[in-house]
């Protein structure tokens, strides 16, 4: 396959520009790798407004990056474009595409750009935001745009994309602004991966966590209440509850001593933890007898408080102490977004305060947890490593003893890993895990970090064998994230169809009439005895439309009671996950339901 451009000193550029500059470089291919689909899909984007000034020419362009979800520009036109829109201008770029035009490049000084582009303020904008004294130009056909690139060599590769969504966007992201016309597209460099993609897009609608979280009831929002604040219903409750029930005892497990911070506390502490300084911004405060508080956006502060209870030696090390800590952080209202995106949130939060010899047996079990957690859940996952960024603070052989901890602790269980360089945080490098869900879409969730910074801030010691006083390695790490986001999540990865163990209702008892009624009340206490949960859908209703409503629960066990069930003590079971109709005995039934949800142990 021929290239489309080369990477040179680490710099992807594109064929236009190598020649202009007379270098070579390790070549990158017309393919599906992170590098090649960023030119196509940025090429993709001046397509789109190649086409868009064909059949609006009074059409003026803002800027058109590349982003996570594909592409999009921002423009302005006289009209207002809805999604039928979106159609004529793919049909207006497959045929540009068609005339497979070269892309050329020149280069012209800033004043001739600004002369070029008098009419256009929309460019103009733009280029008070680039700081050099010459820009470069993109022509395809009769249609130029100012642009760095890099840009394929031919309009004649643009084959194989589709316009996603259109949206208003304000200019330059600020509410102040006027709002222009924003057209989201993907592009692939084959067919067969665009069609998986819009597929999976397909996919995710139909998962959406808030649509089906209404479904089953499982959580709400509510303007009264205030944005990014979810109520949780009896059946999320449930789901929920479940969760932390489990994670309650893998914790004890594993040596984990549950605590419990305040959720206010004095600004003075938050200046010693230097939040008040770093993160000031996303926190919220009060006052108190004339004194300010900071609600706590994180649990670490409370959880140092904790530590400087008891005098500890070496012996002691590591502690663990883990919360399922609520916690409130400032997001801007346009990034909320059902659980995803929340201002309260309840975080699976530990910290581990241990030697600097043990970070690596730490580091190793935590990924073992994180490990059982997810492959229960059928996620596969990725972690990163991130180093040393520029601006730390610790000296450079502890740096390089604890990223190297990392390392091994990954190598130690054959997990591969990627390395973010100079990507962690300004106190100490971290783990990053990313998972993916049923449909292939990638979600960041826990992290370990290492952290040399509070330990010292407060003063923490410990006494060391030769009776020093040594400050202790503290480790942060949250697995899930949040119970919201992670929730989120397993909603759209499973569809609303939670296994058995988590399901926030086991059993949905529906009984044929009011005879059977006591028969289903038995029933229900024996199941709770079980550790697990039921709903009984005795309505005055139809046994036909109660069966439909116990199904949109997506419960997975559906069992029917009638005269039969009740004298022989016997259950007519639907099983949804299965799909298969069957009897048991009352007791077979039982120990099945208690063997379904205790199978699970992180
Ligand atoms: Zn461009
Ligand atoms: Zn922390």
């Amino acid at each position: 396959m021929e290239p489309i451009a080369i990477k040179h000193n680490d710099e992807i550029i594109d064929l236009q520009t190598a020649k202009e500059l007379g270098v070579t470089g390790e070549e990158i291919g017309y393919d599906n790798s992170p590098e090649s689909l960023d030119i196509i899909r940025h090429s993709c984007a001046h397509l789109m407004a190649q086409a868009i000034k064909e059949l609006h020419p009074e059409a003026l362009f803002y800027v058109g990056p590349t982003v996570k979800e594909g592409f999009y520009y921002d423009f302005k036109i006289n009209e207002s474009l809805g999604e039928a829109d979106l159609k004529v201008i793919e049909k207006k770029m497959l045929s540009l595409a068609k005339k497979k035009d070269e892309i050329t490049k020149y280069e012209i000084t800033m004043d001739e750009a600004k002369a070029k582009f008098a009419d256009d303020y929309l460019k103009l904008a733009v280029m008070e935001r680039i700081p050099s004294n010459t820009v470069s130009i993109y022509k395809q056909g009769n249609f130029e745009d100012l642009c760095r690139g890099p840009h394929l060599p031919n309009t004649k590769m643009l084959r194989f994309f589709k316009l996603t969504k259109i949206a208003g966007a304000y200019l330059g992201g600020d509410s102040k602004n006027e709002m222009l016309t924003r057209i989201y597209g993907i592009a692939f460099a084959d067919k067969e991966s665009l069609k998986a993609h819009l597929e999976m897009i397909v996919q995710a609608e139909k998962r959406d966590h808030r649509k089906i979280g209404n479904e089953m009831k499982l959580f709400t929002f509510r303007e009264e209440v205030g944005a990014g604040l979810p109520i949780w219903l009896p059946n999320g409750a449930r789901l929920r509850s479940r969760l932390e029930q489990l994670l309650y005892k893998a914790h004890r497990k594993r040596g984990y001593e549950p605590v419990r911070g305040p959720e206010i506390l004095k600004s003075s502490l938050w200046q010693t933890s230097g939040h008040y300084q770093n993160y000031g911004e996303n926190m919220y405060f009060t006052e108190i007898d004339e004194q300010e508080y900071g609600v706590k956006p994180m649990n670490c502060v409370g959880h140092i408080k904790v530590y400087e209870d008891d005098l500890h030696s070496y012996r002691d090390l590591p502690l663990k102490y883990f919360e399922y800590g609520v916690v409130h952080r400032h997001e801007m209202a346009g990034a909320l977004h059902g659980l995803f995106r929340v201002r309260e949130f309840t975080q699976d939060d530990a910290h581990i305060f241990c030697r600097p010899d043990q970070i690596e047996e730490q580091i190793i079990e935590v990924v073992d947890f994180v490990d059982k957690i997810m492959s229960t859940f059928e996620f596969n996952y990725t972690m990163m490593v991130s180093t040393k960024p520029e601006k730390a603070v610790g000296n450079d052989e502890v740096w390089d003893i604890s990223t190297q901890a990392l390392k091994n602790a990954m190598d130690k269980n054959n997990l591969p890993y990627g390395i973010d360089e100079g990507g962690g945080a300004f106190y100490g490098p971290k783990i990053d895990i990313k998972i993916t869900d049923a449909i292939g879409r990638e979600w960041q969730c826990g992290t370990i970090q290492l952290d040399f910074n509070l330990p010292e801030r407060f003063e923490l010691e410990y006494n060391t064998e030769d009776n020093d006083k040594l400050a202790p390695v503290m480790i942060h790490r949250a697995i899930l994230g949040s119970f919201e986001r992670f929730i989120g999540i397993l909603t759209e990865h499973y569809a609303g169809e939670f296994p058995m163990f988590i399901a926030p209702t086991q059993v949905a008892i529906v009984p044929i009439a009011e005879a059977h009624h006591e028969y289903a009340k038995e029933l229900a206490a024996k199941l709770i005895d079980l550790g697990a949960d039921f709903a009984i859908y005795d309505k005055n209703e139809s046994l036909n439309k109660r069966i439909r409503t116990a199904e949109k629960a997506r419960t997975p066990m559906l069992i029917i009671l009638g005269d039969e069930e009740v004298a022989n003590k016997t259950i007519a079971v639907r099983d949804r996950r299965t799909r298969e109709q069957y009897n048991k005995s009352e007791s077979e039934f039982l120990e099945y339901i208690q063997q379904k949800i205790n199978e699970v142990n992180f």
